[in-house]
């Protein structure tokens, strides 16, 4: 027996229940058309802004009107150890160690980092094992790293692929590609929450399997980052990267999150591209030394921050630290189920989810796939006030996110489709 009920007063129950549903209140929620708030469910794509937000930026762009130069080290956050002030929670949030965390860059160019630095390519061991539907960025990057170091980027990358008739990856198929292939395979990279069925892989069973097989193991953390709890430490894994503007609703095109793990940090060998913010804190100045690298993830920065940027993700982080990742991941569970049963209430045949039903092989994202659907689905969900979001050829992906949508919204969204389905 299922622990929900069909009807909108069980929805509002469930809100009257939800212990975080008072933050809701702290995000702006974009307006419909008519004036009401719209059903947002794409936090997978950008999350929506902290009404805090503002009040961080304005702080720093005070103290750069009052200061000038001098807000690197007499502003209220000195900018020079600004980073410092997001390691704790970032941390927090994707299960590290504060040492093995810095906030950087973006996405794509991380991953380009990283892979200096762990892509070490020999004769014999070369090649790149990705999953099959790998965000185009991370398969173009990964491709021009082989290219790169003078491979060629077709018999250079292994796919790890989903069977026929099937949308999800099976850990055994990945097992069977290592046993035959994994002497020449010197990197995996895998998307930690594939962003197009949401399935969430078990990271540690990928590194031990990486590991095992003698290969580098890296997770790209875009979905899965503010969204399940990543473990990034216990995982083994040697790095990881993700972006802020997710799950982590620190506004568009904002820094990306890096990890490097700790069994990494004091290594002095490991090949890396490197800036003046890559050298020692208490030297840097002098501007004369020779290279003195910080250890831990530090240590790939490159140059002074964007502080702006960083501001943002300074009040999304205190958000979450006042959440819980922890209470966030539980009312996730809860909300995401209850999206599942009302769907699966439609008893419709014609819609099929996609992402895994066990409630810890996924986060928040539901992929639902609409039989001979077309792009006019979505049209019309966005013209009932419904943001999510499309992908081809015929999957709405729904990411109701635990900080700001309610279960009234996912009651509403489901009314909504049902309406649309059943015109046709
Ligand atoms: C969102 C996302 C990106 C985007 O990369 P940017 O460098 O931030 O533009 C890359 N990879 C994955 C897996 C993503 O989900």
């Amino acid at each position: 027996m299922s622990e929900f009920k069909t009807g909108l007063n069980f929805a509002l129950k469930l809100d009257r229940s939800d212990k975080l549903s008072h933050f809701r209140n702290q995000f702006h929620i974009p307006k419909h058309k008519d004036g009401t708030e719209c059903i947002y469910l794409c936090g997978n794509s950008l999350g929506l802004q902290p009404k805090i937000t503002p009040a961080y930026i304005n702080q720093e762009l005070k103290d750069w009107a009052e200061l000038g130069v001098e807000g690197h080290v007499h502003g209220k956050n000195p900018w020079l150890s600004y980073h410092e002030l997001l390691a704790d929670n970032m941390a927090t949030i994707v299960g590290a160690k504060p040492i093995e965390v810095v906030v950087m860059n973006t996405l794509t160019t991380n991953l380009h980092l990283m892979m200096v630095s762990f892509y070490k390519p020999t004769t014999k061991r070369y090649k790149i094992l990705i999953e099959g539907d790998a965000f185009p960025s991370d398969k173009y990057a990964v491709e021009s790293q082989l290219r790169h170091h003078g491979y060629d980027d077709k018999e250079g990358l292994i796919l790890w692929n989903s069977r026929e008739g099937e949308e999800l990856l099976r850990y055994e198929d990945l097992e069977s590609i290592l046993k035959k292939k994994g002497d020449e395979i010197a990197m995996i990279m895998i998307g930690g929450v594939n962003y197009y069925t949401g399935q969430f892989l078990d990271l540690k069973r990928i590194t031990e399997l990486g590991h095992k097989y003698g290969c580098i193991v890296g997770f790209d953390c875009a979905h899965g980052a503010g969204n399940v709890n990543l473990d990034l430490h216990q995982s083994g894994a040697d790095f990881a990267i993700w972006c802020s503007y997710k799950y982590l609703n620190s506004g568009p095109g904002s820094l990306s999150g890096v990890f490097v793990h700790e069994k990494h940090a004091y290594n002095k060998n490991l090949n890396r591209f490197t800036g003046w913010w890559s050298h020692n804190k208490e030297t840097r100045f002098k501007m004369r030394d020779e290279f003195d690298m910080l250890p831990g993830a530090e240590g790939w920065q490159l140059s002074n921050p964007p502080i702006l940027s960083m501001a943002a993700i300074k009040a999304s982080l205190d958000v979450f630290a006042d959440a819980g990742m922890d209470n966030l991941v539980s009312k996730s569970k809860q909300l995401t189920a209850y999206f599942e049963f009302l769907l699966n209430e439609l008893h419709n045949d014609n819609i099929k989810i996609i992402t895994p039903s066990n409630e810890n092989e996924r986060g928040c994202q539901l992929s639902i796939q609409v039989k001979n659907a077309n792009k006019s689905l979505h049209h019309k969900l966005t013209e009932a006030g419904v943001i999510s979001d499309w992908r081809e050829p015929d999957v709405i992906r729904c990411a109701p996110v635990p900080l700001y949508n309610s279960f009234e919204d996912i009651y509403n969204m489901v009314e909504r489709l049902k309406l649309i389905l059943d015109e046709k």
